[in-house]
């Protein structure tokens, strides 16, 4: 399966809390992902095509199709697995928000929300996957200022937009102009903050994830699927999965093997900051 990450990028590694961007098809291919662990992050799971299925060691086994979300809330620690289910491509985004040090070792949790708001104004037809969009508010649970939004152009349009958050858009469908910039498809065009409306032009159809949020004020140490601050987290959140912790639990259900833990580098790993 063709993966394009687009974030973390060498020099901006958050736009917002969103550390994370991974937008993979569509193509015609299977996802599986076996059980793997995570800490310290919010997994944000969105099909434009297809439909995935779920499993984690709270017990959750959910199937989400395109315009539903699956929100996986790692806290202090999960494991979980996705395999993809049906024929046709699959088309979708991985992104993960990085919790802020106030609540990332809080409980796990898993919420599906197929009833998302949809927006429908002036040349665009925007889903709130998370946050604030346009007044329209996501249900979804999240623990810093941020947005995450699919909009779906129909013509040129401006969309609304806060000042104090930075953004990124990632052109899903085909090129798309954002602010006066070209952005290829597949590319994720960072906007940086200060804006109160941001200009899309497209193909009608074309749609595009805007993300964004309060620019993070913490440096973050991202390791395999662990976000964390310190070396030493990271090399217990390692140890513990790789002795089968309680911490992590066990994804009831999956009969494939759990993914084994890489080698940590010789290195101390240490936090990067946001931007260089
Ligand atoms: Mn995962």
């Amino acid at each position: 399966m063709s993966v394009r990450r687009t974030l973390p990028h060498k020099r901006i590694r958050t736009v917002g809390a969103w550390c994370f961007v991974d937008h993979f098809g569509p193509d015609d291919v299977t996802m599986s992902v076996p059980p793997h662990p995570h800490t310290g992050l919010q997994a944000v799971s969105w099909l434009f095509a297809g439909e995935v299925e779920h499993r984690d060691s709270l017990g959750s086994w959910q199937r989400a199709r395109a315009g539903e979300l699956n929100l996986m809330t790692a806290g202090h620690g999960i494991a979980h697995s996705e395999y993809s289910v049906g024929e046709g491509p699959l088309h979708g985004a991985q992104l993960w928000v990085a919790l802020t040090d106030e609540v990332r070792d809080r409980a796990p949790a898993f919420a599906h929300h197929a009833d998302l708001p949809v927006v429908e104004d002036g040349g665009m037809r925007a889903v709130v996957i998370v946050g604030e969009f346009a007044e329209a508010v996501s249900p979804a649970a999240v623990y810093s200022p941020l947005v995450g939004a699919q909009i779906e152009v129909t013509e040129d349009v401006v969309v609304p937009v806060e000042p104090d958050f930075e953004y990124a858009v990632l052109a899903v469908d085909a090129d798309v102009t954002v602010a006066g910039e070209p952005v290829p498809r597949g590319a994720l065009q960072y906007l940086g903050w200060g804006r109160d409306h941001v200009g899309l032009r497209a193909e009608s159809g074309t749609r595009v994830l805007l993300l964004g949020g309060e620019p993070l004020a913490e440096d973050l140490l991202m390791w395999w699927n662990f976000v964390g601050r310190t070396h030493d987290e990271i090399v217990r959140a390692r140890e513990e999965w790789e002795a089968g912790s309680d911490r992590f639990g066990v994804v009831a259900g999956d009969p494939n093997p759990r993914l084994p833990a890489p080698g940590l580098p010789t290195v101390v790993l240490k936090p990067r900051p946001s931007r260089r």
